[in-house]
């Protein structure tokens, strides 16, 4: 810690890494994200280290790894000490020294390296549209201390100007912070002074303020919301009229596209600072009108924050594409949430407009190797059973649709623990599906699917379809009286030996971060300590397995991701902890303090210490 004057401010505000280090002074040990492109920094580097100038003719990018502990999720689950990566595919993998390695080479000092992780179901790309400097890290927090530290945090990095707003919304519930409850006004005016915060909670709302916050929204105008109802502790209820959302509205239209770009770089920071290097995103709840014109779904007053014009959510983040800044893996499934709209008149062949358009109008898993599209999911169309005729007609026929266009489908059901006749209805279409155009080569999948009957899961598996188990119940779930697990029922999908991934459904009603689901897993244990899951825990290499390999068969990319191997993308995570050994409590506090895509560092805690000497920010 010999690089004191750097640790302050300066004229650019502190820098990422930096700053980290003044986070974890002041009793944070949580990651903040910044705007700087890590990335763009890295590249420069290693062309240093190359002895090229910027643009020499020597394109090699070259990361090696040494004296690690790392767990390659092979197929015998090999673990060696080193790796390379070179122009992003890993190139050597094993017990090699750093002997004639061209770029920087990372003594890893014993710390255990794993895959970086596949989210095979989130929302991401809606944290990635936050309005203000969003602080995504409270998920992570344990009480309204650490809460508040972070949004403290936020505004001393010193890049906020004056009337700009500092929010954190989403997943944070009061169940994760130890007072069961959001901060009061006076918590935030004493954490925040000089600028306005807003929390909002969940995917719905309510909301919390501060002094300047509530000055803003009870006099905010603009041309479909007057102003917003604010308690005198800053509270912004939810219900109807939902004025949590109408204060989110205010926020949302005051966006700018550089506003934008700035949230989705800080979301895919976060992302890859808790580990999380690739995600296949669910697209949103959208708004289910029959409308195809994109302007008619601009932010509404009584949006919550899991709506979002989802046809123009993505230009951010393809912006940032273009300029080679994104810094993890982006995979596209489009959600249609159309039912019957009995305004398109009776005929099926005029429902679903959007989905039928979708599948005319755009390509499944096209891209290239950081962003691309999927399939559809998490639903074609709103499930439906048939004493829901109208409905179940049109889920039905999006299920037709989805076939014979040869697109993948998804959908989500998990069943509960005494009914599992929502799965049933999926399995027994997708096998009329295989029968009527055949699906076996399109990998359909079902999300969530906690409670499969072990005949619906080799019924699945012989359609060549995939699960992803649910890993958020921890959040929300809490003991059953009848004593029946809460599920999922994790032995029992892995012993169907059905390809098996696993997510959190982040960002809404859960946290993007996998060491919760993976903690949940192995412990069956919910946020309070409660077992929820009795008798249904896997072991953590498992559950890591399913998080890695598991969620690449289900990304249709099982041979660019999920393992560390010759040929693969090279994406992997150094620990801070060894994720394998530590106790229970341990583990779920896992943070990375390395995170590599594409064999650029994409997130560095510092605690490496690496050979900085071209680093711009270093001395
Ligand atoms: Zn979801």
């Amino acid at each position: 810690m010999s690089k004191k004057g750097k640790d302050d401010l300066d004229g650019k505000g502190l820098s990422r890494r930096n700053l980290l280090k003044a986070g974890t002074a002041a009793g944070v040990s949580l990651a903040l994200g910044g705007p700087a492109s890590a990335e763009r920094g890295n590249s420069d580097r290693d062309e240093h280290h190359g002895g090229e100038s910027h643009r020499g003719k020597s394109k090699d990018r070259e990361l090696t790894l040494v004296n690690g502990r790392i767990h390659t999720m092979d197929d015998h689950d090999t673990v060696v000490s080193s790796a390379t990566i070179r122009n992003g595919l890993f190139v050597a993998v094993g017990r090699g020294s750093n002997s004639g390695s061209k770029g920087e080479v990372i003594d890893l000092r014993g710390h255990t390296v794993v895959p970086g992780l596949i989210e095979s179901h989130t929302h991401f790309v809606s944290l990635a549209n936050r309005p203000g400097y969003h602080v995504a890290q409270w998920e992570r927090a344990n009480n309204l201390a650490e809460v508040l530290a972070l949004l403290a945090a936020r505004r001393e990095r010193g890049d906020v100007p004056p009337g700009q707003f500092i929010t954190a919304m989403g997943a944070g519930t009061p169940r994760m912070f130890a007072e069961l409850r959001l901060p009061t006004l006076a918590e935030l005016d004493a954490a925040v002074p000089d600028r306005p915060v807003f929390l909002y909670q969940g995917g719905g709302g309510p909301a919390r303020t501060n002094t300047l916050g509530k000055q803003f929204f009870e006099t905010a105008t603009a041309p479909l919301a007057g102003p917003v109802t604010v308690g005198a502790d800053g509270t912004i209820a939810g219900g109807n009229p939902n004025m949590a959302n109408r204060a989110l509205y205010h926020l949302r239209i005051r966006q700018t596209f550089e506003d934008k770009k700035r949230s989705a770089l800080d979301a895919q920071l976060y992302s890859a600072s808790v580990g999380i290097t690739a995600v296949l995103d669910q697209t949103l709840v959208a708004a289910a009108t029959g409308t195809l014109n994109p302007a008619s779904l601009d932010p509404q007053p009584t949006d919550p924050l899991f709506t979002l014009n989802h046809y123009r959510m993505y230009d951010a983040w393809l912006q940032l594409h273009r300029e080679e800044r994104t810094l993890i893996r982006l995979q596209i499934n489009f959600l249609h949430n159309q039912g019957f709209i009995a305004a398109l008149g009776s005929s099926i062949d005029s429902q679903l407009p959007e989905l039928r358009e979708r599948l005319k109008n755009q390509f499944p898993f096209f891209g290239d190797g950081m962003v691309r599209t999927g399939a559809i999911g998490e639903w074609a169309a709103p499930f439906a059973l048939p004493s829901s005729p109208d409905n179940y007609a049109v889920w039905y026929e999006a299920q037709r649709l989805v076939a014979k266009a040869r697109w993948r489908n998804e959908n989500a059901q998990a069943g509960s623990p005494t009914s599992t006749v929502n799965i049933e209805q999926v399995v027994a279409t997708y096998e009329a599906m295989d029968a009527e155009f055949g699906i076996k080569d399109l990998r359909w999948g079902l999300q969530h699917s906690a409670f499969a009957t072990p005949d619906q899961l080799a019924r699945l598996k012989a359609l060549n379809c995939a699960v992803s188990m649910s890993g958020f119940t921890w959040l929300n779930g809490t003991p059953r009286a009848d004593g029946l697990p809460a599920g999922p029922l994790y032995p029992q999908i892995l012993a169907s030996g059905i390809p098996a991934g696993m997510h959190e459904d982040g960002v809404h009603i859960a946290p993007h971060n996998p060491w919760f689901a993976l903690h949940y897993a192995t412990t069956g244990l919910n946020v309070l300590g409660q077992q929820i899951n009795p008798g249904q825990q896997i072991s953590r290499q498992q559950a890591l397995h399913a998080y890695t390999r598991g969620n690449a068969w289900y990304l249709n990319r099982e041979d660019d991701l999920g393992s560390i191997e010759k040929g693969k993308f090279g994406d992997l995570v150094v620990l801070d902890r060894d994720y394998f050994s530590v106790s229970d409590a341990d583990m779920r506090k896992t943070s990375p303090i390395l995170s590599v895509v594409d064999g650029k560092i994409v997130y560095d805690a510092g605690v490496l210490h690496r050979d900085r000497r071209h680093d711009d920010d270093d001395d």
